[in-house]
């Protein structure tokens, strides 16, 4: 028999960052780890720190087409003409020592001979065949880039944890690195129960709603760079849910299910975790979303997000995504978060933490969707981000507010 859901009513509610540093103690890091070619690595996390064998630029070079020059040699007011000695290109060694009294045609890249010390802009010179007229006086180091000053040998350049982005496979090329050690893909099972449920691609009957929550789980796991194992519908019988929970964690690193985990008697995913493993049922203070189920069956973590599409999307954002970026062995676990302008008020205060759905126009204002149930797919579709109402906060508009755009959540 399910609870008396009335009595449940006045329960405590769990702050959600309770809820997301119970999680965070719980997540454990993936062991597994992988060696890939660095074109091959893009959004992985490294799993080792990355130290620099050489420096960067190896040698001092010119930031300018132009010509190399010694500043001593340039020292006086005004025009000064000068025979140009040699020509270094961009890959040359660069290692004939600069003729006093003269200048080096050199290009962007190219290494500085001995003796030069400053570089002088193509655009302020004037060449006359084999001369060139350059103007006077001249600082040490002008347009030379120093051996070293992007990184040092045996600087750190990257740390485990990190997320390689786009830039940081470039940095980590420009020492040379052709492969790097990162995690493994967390394996995430994904289940959906309900007997109402059905897939696209069947007919609707009496009764019947598409599953939706099954293609929103999956594209959040993947944009989270997990592999998914989709363990398909449940039904809501004790007997399918247990086999269905037993089958998905033997399988996987973690467990992700949708719907079943309120108080009525066709809940049952609560029950057959409670059964089979450890169980912590919280009714968290956030809208939507309200319960959420988390446990863990042979060591499998078990993450159950309420039914309701909207309410899985934002408890996943919230909630689960912490906890997956830890499992992934990421350093960084916060989620991004902005502020931008109320188009909207808010004059009455709430009990629970609010994620409205919202989009945010350019003059960085925020709309919110007229519609803002938990089942209304339609907001978090129409929306770019999440403005948050905290607990007890009321606001108008004009008022700077906590913002969280999609793109930060997927990732
Ligand atoms: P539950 O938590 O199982 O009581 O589900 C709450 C609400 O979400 C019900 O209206 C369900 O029909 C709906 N729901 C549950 N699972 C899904 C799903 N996979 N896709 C679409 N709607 C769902
Ligand atoms: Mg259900």
């Amino acid at each position: 028999m399910g609870k008396d859901c009335c009595a449940d009513e006045h329960q405590t509610l769990l702050p959600i960052e309770e809820a997301i540093s119970q999680l965070n103690s719980a997540a454990k890091t993936i062991s597994r780890t992988q060696t890939l070619k660095l074109q091959e690595a893009r959004s992985r996390i490294l799993a080792t720190d990355l130290c620099s064998p050489l420096n960067v630029p190896p040698h001092d070079n010119s930031a300018m087409d132009g010509y190399a020059v010694n500043s001593n040699d340039l020292a006086s007011e005004g025009e000064i003409k000068r025979p140009i000695s040699q020509r270094i290109n961009a890959g040359a060694t660069g290692h004939t020592p600069l003729l006093p009294g003269s200048v080096a045609r050199i290009f962007t890249g190219a290494p500085i001979p001995p003796q030069a010390d400053a570089v002088i802009m193509q655009e302020q010179s004037r060449r006359e065949g084999d001369h060139v007229f350059l103007q006077g006086p001249v600082e040490q180091g002008r347009n030379i880039r120093r051996a070293g000053e992007d990184i040092a040998q045996n600087d750190i350049i990257l740390n485990k944890g990190h997320v390689l982005t786009p830039q940081r496979l470039g940095l980590a090329a420009s020492i040379g690195q052709e492969w790097v050690e990162v995690y493994a893909r967390p394996k995430v099972a994904i289940l959906c129960t309900g007997d109402e449920l059905v897939n696209p691609g069947t007919d609707l009957l009496p009764g019947q709603i598409y599953n939706s929550n099954r293609f929103t789980m999956r594209a959040l796991l993947e944009a989270l760079g997990c592999e998914v194992l989709d363990m398909g519908i449940v039904r809501d019988t004790h007997e399918a849910t247990r086999t269905a929970l037993v089958d998905a964690a033997d399988q996987a690193d973690l467990v992700v299910t949708s719907g079943g985990v309120s108080v009525g008697e066709e809940d049952h995913v609560r029950n057959v975790i409670e059964e089979l493993g450890q169980l912590d049922l919280w009714r968290l203070n956030i809208k939507p979303g309200k319960p959420l189920a988390f446990g863990s069956y042979h060591d499998t973590p078990v993450i159950g997000l309420p039914g309701n599409p909207v309410s899985v999307f934002v408890t996943f954002a919230i909630i689960a995504r912490p906890f997956i970026l830890k499992m992934k062995g990421a350093s960084d676990l916060r989620t991004p978060t902005l502020q931008a302008i109320a188009g909207f008020d808010w004059p009455k205060a709430q009990k629970r933490r609010e994620f409205l759905r919202v989009r945010l126009d350019e003059n960085g204002h925020l709309t919110s969707y007229p519609h803002q149930g938990s089942g209304v797919l339609r907001s978090v579709a129409w929306a770019d981000g999440l403005a948050i109402a905290r607990e007890n906060q009321t606001f108008a508009k004009g008022d700077l507010v906590d913002y969280l755009p999609f793109k930060g959540l997927l990732g």
